[in-house]
């Protein structure tokens, strides 16, 4: 592919980072794309971040770019440094050697020959030593020379090689492949936080299935999420076709290409191996939605994920069984609403559709799911109180009408105000409820005033 020119990629480059290129190009040293934004130009992708590779050395670098950039200096034991610019941070790896010696030894240590491929600047020469370009076109994700050898340097790559193949349906070579299965137990060496971002990508990426079930074949899995494996090979029943693992597999194939809810889809099963029972020769899977989302919130600290994600992760796990409901009341959808928060509803509409489609049965029930949808859709838009801020009466008023002292009880004569007004909105009327409130302490107070008497 000698003699290719690609300066076709740089009229895609944000201003900055056309900037940071034109800033060490004028300095008088080498500037070559390298990286991602590379491999995605060539497949049609419009790249996300931008890498550069140069002779200058990292003085230089600095004295070229800042001002007016922001410079990270934390990689530079690496030789990369990082300008921060209003279009993004863009990565610079900087030589030891001189010439284009330097330059091939900078993509001979980069991951995959994919991303080992380089463009020069401003006029567009490829340098391409691996093979990065055949292996684009053929589909193929092979590690730069020897693959082992770059998975010992830093365990995290073969989960960056699954990662790939979510995010492009590449396969991998047989002998990177192997190489995976023997760097796979190193994994639990790399830093989580480096692990949980190649899982997010990973997720959301439109070859997740193939690339969870490299996972499992390569042994990751057994590193970042071993309770998936427990569900292999195990038998559920009439209602579904495949086993726990695929079902789940499958599940989040079938879930929307974003985070949240693929880590629902992706964990909502996962305590069924340990739940299942047989009874009458049925296998059962009592509470595992509870089981599940417990696990869930196990897994999501163990893998670092934000707090908030983590709880609305678990709050989709722990709803995620939701049947028949075309024989709900309106008051039970509410209530439903209540319990996972509007914010959460289109996922968790997302995640009982897929969890229905990967059932595999010939007529999952997609319909009545999407009936929900609409019903739901119409119950918010009706404004009905469906949260206990909503509610047209507060503590205070509960501790003036009963005397009630301050404590949990206020809570719980509310709670019950709350779920009066869930399953009838129109009770959510100041008068009615204080009215209610008095009638219900006058009630107790006779009911204690005959306990006492009886005495
Ligand atoms: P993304 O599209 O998610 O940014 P990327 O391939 O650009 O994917 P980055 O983490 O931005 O990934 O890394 C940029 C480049 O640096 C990669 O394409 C690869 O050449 C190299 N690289 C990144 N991480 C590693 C690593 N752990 N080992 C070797 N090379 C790496
Ligand atoms: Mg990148």
């Amino acid at each position: 592919m000698k003699g290719k020119i690609l300066d076709k990629i740089f009229s895609q480059m944000p201003a900055s980072v056309m900037d940071v290129a034109r800033r060490l190009k004028q300095s008088g040293y080498a500037v070559w794309l390298v990286g991602g934004a590379v491999r995605d130009h060539l497949l049609g992708v419009t790249p996300a971040d931008w890498d550069f590779s140069t002779d200058a050395p990292p003085e230089a670098v600095l004295k070229a770019l800042s001002p007016p950039y922001r410079m990270v200096t934390f990689g530079l034991s690496h030789g990369t440094l990082l300008a921060v610019t209003p279009d993004g941070p863009v990565e610079i790896t900087t030589w030891a050697f001189n010439g284009q010696e330097g330059l091939r030894k900078d993509l001979e240590r980069r991951d995959f020959t994919i991303n080992a491929v380089a463009v020069g600047y401003p006029d567009g020469a490829l340098l391409d030593p691996f093979g990065g370009l055949q292996d684009l076109v053929a589909g193929r994700l092979r590690g730069v020379v020897d693959p082992l050898e770059r998975f010992r340097e830093d365990p995290l790559r073969p989960l960056r090689a699954a990662r790939m193949v979510s995010r492009y349906g590449f396969r991998v070579s047989p002998k990177t492949e192997a190489a995976m299965r023997q760097a796979a137990p190193w994994l639990g060496r790399a830093a989580m936080e480096r692990i949980r971002e190649e899982i997010w990508k990973l997720l959301s990426g439109p070859h997740v299935m193939a690339s969870l079930d490299l996972c499992r074949r390569s042994g990751l899995m057994a590193v970042f999420l071993p309770e998936l494996l427990e569900g292999w090979r195990k038998k559920q029943n009439h209602y579904h076709r495949h086993d726990i693992y695929r079902h789940t597999l499958l599940s989040v194939h079938y879930s929307p290409a974003r985070l949240r809810v693929r880590l629902a889809a992706l964990l909502h099963d996962i305590s069924k191996p340990r739940v299942r029972q047989k009874i009458r020769g049925i296998f059962r899977f009592y509470g595992h939605e509870k089981r599940s989302a417990q696990m869930s919130s196990e897994i999501l600290g163990r893998w670092l994920a934000p707090k908030r994600l983590t709880e609305e992760v678990v709050t989709l796990v722990a709803n995620h069984m939701v049947h028949s409901t075309d024989a709900w009341r309106d008051g039970a959808v509410r209530r439903l609403i209540h319990r996972v928060g509007e914010p959460l509803l289109e996922d968790l509409l997302d995640l009982l559709r897929a969890d229905r489609l990967a059932h595999g049965i010939d007529e999952p029930s997609l319909e009545a799911v999407e009936r929900l949808r609409v019903r739901m859709r119409r119950i918010v838009e009706e404004k009905p109180p469906l949260t206990r801020q909503a509610l047209a009466i507060n503590g205070r008023d509960v501790m003036a009408v009963t005397g009630v002292p301050q404590g949990p009880k206020v809570g719980e004569i509310l709670t019950e105000a709350f779920h009066m007004v869930l399953k009838d909105p129109s009770r959510n009327d100041r008068t009615f409820l204080m009215d209610w409130l008095k009638r219900r302490s006058a009630v107790q107070e006779n009911a204690l005033f005959e306990t006492g008497a009886a005495r």
